[in-house]
């Protein structure tokens, strides 16, 4: 059987915004994998107005966020679109990266990998959500947002900073 030890992982998803529970994922992929890519979809289907930040926005935040946290070569943020199994292979990643925070998750996550693979032949590896974001999620924060809370807690300070200096709608 051959063997291949050198990993190439691609992280992708909607990150609107980036959270700690995303960044967490990052950090611990890295002792995992030799690179990580974050890739940011542009989602056709979203329309503009229900998204808190452009794709081309999230892209400077997790830069922002990365940057932070030492700059590495093995880390890298992009946008994409179209189907994740094919960017995956057109640049050349090995496998998918996701996480996994509940039953909830697992449903959904479970058919879209079976479903990529049998598409490419791509696998999905998932880490578990560490236990102290596990309850963190994008839509709740945009929720919380909206309602004029404060979420500096559940994302990353330049996050926390970006969303204090928008535009109040
Ligand atoms: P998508 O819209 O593709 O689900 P998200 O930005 O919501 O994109 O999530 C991207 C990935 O990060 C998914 O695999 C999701 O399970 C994972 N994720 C989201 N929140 C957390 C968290 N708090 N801890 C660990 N993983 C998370």
């Amino acid at each position: 059987m051959g063997r291949n030890l050198v990993r190439s992982a691609l992280f992708p998803g909607s990150f609107d915004p980036p959270t700690r529970g995303h960044l967490d994922l990052v950090s611990r992929g890295l002792a995992v994998f030799d690179s990580v890519t974050v890739a940011i979809a542009q989602n056709i289907d979203k329309q503009p107005a229900s998204q808190m930040f452009s794709p081309e926005e999230r892209v400077a935040l997790w830069r922002e966020c990365l940057d932070e946290r030492a700059a590495d070569a093995s880390l890298s943020v992009c946008t994409f679109s179209g189907l994740v199994v094919d960017f995956c292979r057109e640049r050349g990643h090995d496998v998918i990266l996701r996480g996994l925070r509940n039953g909830v998750d697992f449903q959904y996550e479970f058919q879209m990998a079976l479903t990529n693979r049998q598409l490419s032949g791509v696998e999905t590896v998932f880490l578990l959500a560490s236990p102290e974001n596990a309850f963190v999620s994008s839509s709740l924060i945009r929720d919380v947002v909206r309602h004029g809370g404060d979420v500096t807690a559940f994302v990353p300070d330049p996050v926390a900073r970006a969303l204090r200096e928008r535009p109040k709608p």
